[in-house]
């Protein structure tokens, strides 16, 4: 399985020159398993993921999984070339959420008057899937394989959805927008990333700017590296940097995680690994 990042920042796009070295888009991750391309969330990053599949050439069929709903989750969706190509085919999960389907989500972000094109002029054809919690789906790999990715809930206003995607003896979790417990561990995600080769995790801040942001549904690297632990995942990535962070704040974060587990990086725009 070969993961790669195209947008690794939380909460709104921070470009800049203090963010270069890591990057401003937000949350975009490619996986390839086998022939199949896996895509979780739709953050800015989906944009340039967007160009690189246009390039290889189509038909493109990709199955899209969007953790939550919120902007920077999402915001690359109406920018994402692939998706206005009639041949292509998408298959979009979502479904942690309460009241609105995938569907009305993605369409009503690009209703009159907050974008110039509706859902409808997107010529790819699209299926939605919203999925239960702990639900799983399986998905051909184009070698007689399976994929398989199945979902357990994090902690998050407006709630979402961890994912751990199986293939080949393989396991690369992706757990953002998540808040640790205090005091205990969350179980769903310890569970979740059980023996995982990638653990991708909210680390959004340090611990000494969680202090004072508890219970905006974002977590750090220690939380990451104790779950990571307890696991008994092989390599830890930090995920969804906060805005303020720049490229020497986040290599301090990395610096600090490492001193706790040594297998581990700080996500960056560009980073390509084999689980
Ligand atoms: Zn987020
Ligand atoms: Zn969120």
């Amino acid at each position: 399985m070969q993961i790669t990042f195209w947008g690794v920042r939380g909460s709104i796009p921070s470009p800049g020159p203090a963010t270069m070295g890591i990057g401003g888009n937000t949350s975009c991750v490619e996986m390839r398993a086998g022939k199949a391309i896996l895509i979780f969330d739709g953050g800015t990053g989906l944009r340039l993921l967007g160009k690189k599949l246009t390039k290889e050439g189509g038909p493109i069929v990709a199955h899209m999984f969007f953790s939550h709903v919120h902007w920077d989750h999402i915001q690359g969706f109406p920018f994402f070339e692939p998706a206005f190509v009639k041949g292509n085919e998408f298959h979009l999960y979502g479904g942690n959420n309460v009241s609105r389907t995938l569907e009305e989500t993605l369409a009503g972000q690009m209703d009159h008057p907050n974008f110039p094109v509706d859902l409808g002029a997107m010529g790819a054809a699209m299926t939605f899937n919203d999925l239960p919690e702990g639900g799983s789906v399986d998905i051909d790999d184009g070698g007689g394989g399976q994929v398989r990715v199945t979902t357990a809930r994090g902690n998050h206003p407006q709630g979402v959805f961890a994912f751990r995607v199986e293939h080949a003896g393989k396991v690369a979790v992706y757990a953002t927008d998540t808040e640790h417990y205090d005091g205990r561990i969350d179980d769903k995600l310890a569970a979740l990333a059980k023996n995982a080769d990638v653990f991708i995790y909210d680390s959004q801040y340090t611990p000494e700017e969680y202090a004072a942001r508890k219970g905006w549904g974002h977590s750090t690297y220690e939380e990451g590296v104790k779950l990571a632990k307890l696991a008994g995942a092989k390599r830890l990535v930090l995920f969804h940097h906060d805005p303020t962070q720049n490229d020497d704040a986040v290599r301090e974060k990395e610096k600090r995680a490492k001193a706790l587990f040594p297998n581990v990086v700080a996500a960056y725009e560009g980073l390509t690994i084999e689980a």
